[in-house]
């Protein structure tokens, strides 16, 4: 959702001349920051690369493991790819849909560097389980918080709970910039060690270059990226920011009739909110029971006839042609089964009633016409 105020932040940006990794990326950052409450955060291209930078910082390379869920977007896995490093998939909780902290412990080897639990469509996973798990065997925690800006775990905003978490700005999440990404952390080195990477491996930014009263040769301490964020998407997404909570707000109410009108229903299961949890419901998947008296896709197919556009649920990245023949060693048979029987309702935050009462009617017009067959 952009509007006025977007448009007229970017167009001030192009006016000030200053475009890339300037004053307003540096003011965005200190905003998302005190939003998640936490010491740092730094703005990067988009959230596949944030997840990579933050596996580099945590030292992951050539030879070594991540565990995560195949039943994820693909850029989970791909982020792990570019690093050298080897993605191991486990299995997600079959209520949650959240990487089984159970099953990720199971997984870890002697090369396992990292665990990286997803949110998943921005349900928290179990943070405190992960840590301990992480603790114990002295693997690190990486949240790819893709879709989790402005979650809570146990009351909490999403951002400061592990050694770092990556958000996407893409305009199929909660807030956007265009393209983008943010990594949070309260570990300075970290972030230091993020801002050089972003930017060529440059001792000095541009930013303290420009301003000092002395003249100040940089140099390249190590091999860097350039995964800068513009100016003009950080004044986007400083607007951005002033209507998550709102946002944030719209989607839980709108969920919440879902969850009430689709309570006890007779073959579509709404999604489970744990105590610990509080999703921004970046999307709302329901799951087919085994029962139901038509097929996922048909179900979708059944929507978009009366206009509805719904969407698969969450993709198993293991089975596509960029993953295969990669070794499959632990059992996902909750992933296959959730990703095989789920679909994502509409939910935005303008949706009204009468909008709402349609996507449930054209739901129950199913069950009516199934009876009517027999
Ligand atoms: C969208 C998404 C990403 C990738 O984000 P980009 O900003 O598009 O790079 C990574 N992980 C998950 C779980 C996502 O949903």
């Amino acid at each position: 959702m952009t509007g006025e105020e977007e448009a007229l932040a970017a167009a001030e940006v192009v006016r000030s001349g200053w475009l890339t990794q300037g004053p307003k990326v540096a003011e965005f950052e200190r905003a998302v920051a005190g939003y998640c409450g936490t010491e740092h955060a730094v703005a990067v291209a988009n959230c596949t690369v944030a997840l990579q930078l933050s596996m580099v910082v945590l030292g992951v390379g050539p030879g070594d493991e991540v565990i995560c869920p195949s039943m994820s977007f693909i850029a989970t896995a791909n982020a792990i790819v570019h690093t050298g490093a080897t993605p191991v998939f486990a299995d997600v909780d079959p209520g949650t849909y959240n990487l089984d902290p159970e099953a990720a412990e199971a997984a870890i080897t002697s090369r396992t560097k990292v665990i990286m639990p997803v949110h998943q469509i921005g349900m928290p996973a179990d943070l405190d389980r992960f840590n301990e798990i992480g603790k114990k065997h002295g693997v690190k925690i990486l949240e790819d918080a893709a879709c989790a800006i402005g979650s809570r775990y146990k009351g909490h905003i999403i951002g400061g709970h592990s050694e770092m978490a990556c958000f996407s700005l893409h305009p199929r999440k909660i807030i956007t910039t265009g393209d983008g990404g943010l990594i949070t952390t309260n570990n300075a080195a970290y972030a230091d060690r993020l801002r050089l990477l972003r930017q060529h491996g440059m001792s000095i930014p541009d930013t303290v270059r420009h301003g000092a009263r002395k003249v100040m040769l940089e140099s390249y301490t190590e091999v860097g990226y350039n995964y800068r964020l513009t100016d003009v998407q950080a004044a986007i997404g400083i607007e951005q920011l002033k209507r998550l909570d709102w946002i944030v707000e719209r989607r839980r109410a709108i969920a919440a009739r879902y969850t009430a009108a689709l309570s006890g229903h007779a073959w579509l299961i709404p999604p489970f909110e744990p105590e610990y949890a509080t999703s921004n419901f970046q999307s709302y998947a329901v799951q087919l029971a085994d029962d139901a008296p038509i097929s996922r896709n048909d179900l979708m197919q059944w929507m978009l006839d009366q206009d509805i556009a719904t969407r698969r649920g969450v993709m198993l990245s293991h089975l596509e042609p960029a993953f295969a023949g990669r070794p499959v060693p632990n059992d996902l048979s909750n992933s296959e089964a959730a990703s095989a029987k789920s679909i994502i309702l509409p939910l935005y935050p303008q949706m009204t009633e009468h909008d709402l009462g349609k996507v449930l009617s054209t739901l129950n017009a199913v069950t009516r016409s199934r009876e009517a067959a027999r």
